[in-house]
């Protein structure tokens, strides 16, 4: 069977995509749908609802606290923030397309074919939404995947309850990085993240739990890519973390990966309908992503001066933002990247 559109990548990116096609469509991941987290899960609570996966919510914040070097600095919050069941989150999601699922691991697309270890699929038009290892697109062009442009992050889940998100700014605990406590109910998200893509940080994520006198549980994670890449390789679209959309400094992926996988979905959608061709679908696509460039730029100069910057300058910035329309302003701002 010939689908009209197959999309590797079952998660933020690939089912908002998925969510705006009526046609015949294929969504291929190696996993079950929302069984593999990887992610603290915490986004805009107008996101969620503008998707209507408000359902997923499992605690919501008015407040982030910053740490920096030991003093905490609290940040009230314009627009409020989440924490998502991811389960619940990919599950809603999937049930607003019309799309087949196949749990298949991908290895790349060849001629208007996904290859998988259970069988090839063809389709008219491929998206990949396979996340940092864009598996698609780097069968295309090799060099679609830099290493030196992501960041890596590990986090656990353990009973803890708190009212805040909490960022830290703590150069014992990571040097080139930041650690995070985002609650969710009734258990808690520590994670660090090294902006130098360093993958060893058990250690890490160890002494930061230890600082909480909380327990270490099982443990996920992940790259992040935030080099804006060009999101359309050979005839494949590409989308969410793949296309290095995750922001730089801030790692919040999930709110770019679902805005730009519903405009990749409704030109797709486009193009099945007639309405336009692949090339120019894919010209649309390009000049809406990469029009965001100067702005990714911008964090991500700011992500390569914060382990120079001294922490009473970093506390400073915080103190500024503590104050409500200060922090109304850059928040708008920051939510229109
Ligand atoms: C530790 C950590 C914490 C984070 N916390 C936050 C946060 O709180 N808020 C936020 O906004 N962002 C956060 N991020 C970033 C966010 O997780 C990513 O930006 C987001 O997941 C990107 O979505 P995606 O759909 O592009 O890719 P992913 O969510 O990575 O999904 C990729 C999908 O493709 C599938 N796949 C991969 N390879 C194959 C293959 N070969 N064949 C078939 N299927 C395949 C995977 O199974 C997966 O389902 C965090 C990242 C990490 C690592």
């Amino acid at each position: 069977m010939q689908y009209d559109v197959a999309i590797v990548g079952a998660s933020f990116a690939g089912l908002s995509v998925a969510s705006k096609l009526g046609g015949s469509t294929l969504l291929i991941d190696r996993k079950d749908i929302g069984s593999h987290q990887t992610s603290a899960c915490g986004t805009l609570v107008k996101t969620m609802e503008e998707i209507g996966c408000e359902n997923s919510i499992l605690q919501e914040f008015d407040t982030a606290a910053f740490h920096v070097g030991g003093r905490e600095i609290d940040i009230p919050l314009y627009d409020r923030y989440c924490t998502i069941d991811y389960k619940k989150f990919c599950r809603t999601l999937f049930r607003q397309s019309s799309a087949d699922f196949v749990k298949a691991s991908a290895s790349g697309a060849k001629g208007g074919k996904i290859i998988t270890d259970r069988g090839n699929f063809k389709a008219r038009i491929i998206v990949d939404c396979s996340g940092w290892p864009a598996v698609l697109a780097k069968s295309v062009d090799e060099n679609y995947v830099k290493g030196g442009m992501m960041s890596f992050g590990i986090e656990t889940e353990v009973p803890f309850e708190d009212d805040k998100l909490r960022f830290f700014i703590d150069r014992k605990i990571i040097g080139n990085g930041a650690a995070w406590l985002f609650p969710a109910g009734k258990k808690s998200r520590f994670g660090v993240a090294s902006y130098a893509g360093e993958t060893n940080l058990m250690q890490n994520l160890r002494k930061f739990t230890d600082n909480h006198n909380v327990k270490m549980g099982k443990v996920h994670g992940g790259y992040f890519c935030y080099s804006l890449k060009r999101p359309c390789v050979g005839n494949i679209f590409v989308a969410g973390c793949g296309a290095g959309q995750t922001l730089p400094l801030t790692g919040e992926g999930i709110r770019r990966s679902i805005i730009f996988g519903l405009k990749c979905g409704e030109i797709i959608q486009q193009v099945i309908d007639g309405e336009t061709s692949l090339g120019s679908g894919m010209r649309v696509y390009e000049n809406l992503v990469l029009k965001y460039r100067k702005r990714y730029k911008l964090l991500l100069k700011m992500q390569e001066m914060l382990p120079e910057t001294s922490l009473w300058k970093i506390r400073l910035v915080a103190r500024l933002l503590s104050f409500k329309p200060v922090e109304k302003y850059v928040q708008k701002m920051y939510e229109k990247i």
